[in-house]
């Protein structure tokens, strides 16, 4: 290829035929839409970087992000998306909202790796679908308006930290006995004695999703994602034919998010380390961790997204790129889980009418007791976030 042949491809168009480079999901590899030809990856980089987190206030303020696209602000949200040349977005993917304004290129962090699409749309959708017909509690006319919403792809922004540290913790190791009065009553006590040690740890890409709040709470829901074994070297050459929604939060807030990741699980170390002493119980009062290294490394992950409104208020629904699993936030059928109630209070009814002995006419009306019981687990969050897994 000539230089102008590779700067067009630097743009995603075909050297071949002058059609879209994308990448192909089923093939995992990078090629033409139109003519097929297959196309090398190119990355400006050889690996994937974990950065010193001491240097990221620094590396933030000098750095552009999502080179040869432009970042479009929602009106509704706020979530900034990258949309490449190849890709229009008419409706923001995190929020469903149309007010969508075109923005200039901002200085931020640019991705140091992507996990590219391994889960198609038609794949993405299936798994909706089941996911959608399992929600057999939300009003219908919701469903109708899931099943009506489009799936987007969208490169989710993440931040993953490393951290090695060491903890001094301080508590107390209790031994449990037990006492017997004059009446021969047994009663279990615990004598505390103060312990004190030191733990450490090691912790390898703790996942901190980088969107705004409220979409947030919705990805949480089909994490994880396999970050340590499968992200590539970024290349804007992934974002061909995809959203990619910038950083909303800072790696300087996200941290704090995976130094409470850190503290719980030292902290959960520590009590192990309690109980290894010959304590029965275990309790520890503080924990004083030293970071020896703290790296981070600005990741962009794949997710099928669908966002609308729905009498006055906003649902989203997630597919994870990678793995399939589905999330999403629905309300409750107020009527339908009372039907259901109905249901099965007649059912309980009918079977006490049976157990003694007298007819119970209308007990065969309900359908499916067992399901509808096992289901109504906290029907009263009504509305509250929702998710299943699926293999
Ligand atoms: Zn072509
Ligand atoms: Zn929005």
């Amino acid at each position: 290829m000539n230089t102008q042949q590779e700067e067009q491809v630097d743009r995603h168009i075909c050297a071949n035929c002058g059609g879209t480079i994308k990448w192909n999901i089923a093939k995992q590899r990078l090629e033409c839409a139109s003519c097929r030809t297959p196309y090398e990856v190119r990355t400006t980089v050889e690996r994937v970087e974990e950065h010193d987190f001491a240097g990221y206030v620094q590396r933030e303020g000098e750095r552009v992000s999502f080179p040869e696209t432009s970042v479009i602000a929602c009106g509704g949200c706020g979530a900034h998306i990258a949309v490449d040349d190849t890709c229009t977005a008419t409706v923001c993917p995190m929020c469903g909202s149309t007010q969508l304004l075109e923005r200039r290129q901002e200085a931020g962090v640019p991705p140091d790796g992507v996990i590219p699409f391994r889960i198609d749309q038609d794949t993405a959708q299936q798994n909706f679908s089941r996911w959608v017909k399992s929600r057999w509690f939300a009003p219908n006319r919701l469903k109708q308006a899931y099943q009506a919403g489009k799936l987007q792809g969208i490169y989710l922004p993440f931040w993953t930290f490393d951290a090695c540290v060491t903890s001094h913790y301080w508590g107390q190791g209790g031994e449990t006995y037990v006492v017997e009065d004059k009446d021969g009553n047994r009663d279990t006590r615990i004598r505390w004695f103060p312990v004190s040690g030191v733990v450490e740890g090691s912790y390898d890409d703790l996942q901190v999703c980088a969107t705004l709040h409220e979409a947030s709470q919705v990805v949480e829901k089909v994490l994880p994602y396999n970050t340590v074994d499968n992200t590539t070297p970024f290349s804007s050459s992934y974002l061909s034919g995809f959203l990619a929604e910038r950083y909303a939060v800072p790696a300087t807030e996200a941290v704090e998010t995976a130094r409470k990741q850190v503290y719980s699980d030292q902290e959960q170390q520590a009590e192990r380390d309690i109980l290894s002493r010959g304590y029965d119980r275990a309790r520890v009062s503080s924990l004083d961790i030293t970071y020896h290294t703290l790296t981070y490394k600005h990741v962009l992950l794949p997710a099928w997204t669908s966002a609308f409104a729905y009498n006055g208020k906003q649902y989203m629904y997630i597919i994870n790129g990678e793995s399939g699993k589905v999330g999403g936030q629905r309300p409750y059928s107020i009527p339908k889980i009372v039907a259901a109630v109905g249901a099965a209070v007649a059912v309980v009814v009918g079977a006490v009418l049976l157990l003694t002995g007298a007819a119970a006419p209308g007990a065969a009306a309900a359908d499916q007791p067992d399901a509808l019981i096992c289901q109504m687990e906290s029907p009263w969050q009504s509305w509250d976030n929702d998710m299943i897994e699926l293999t």
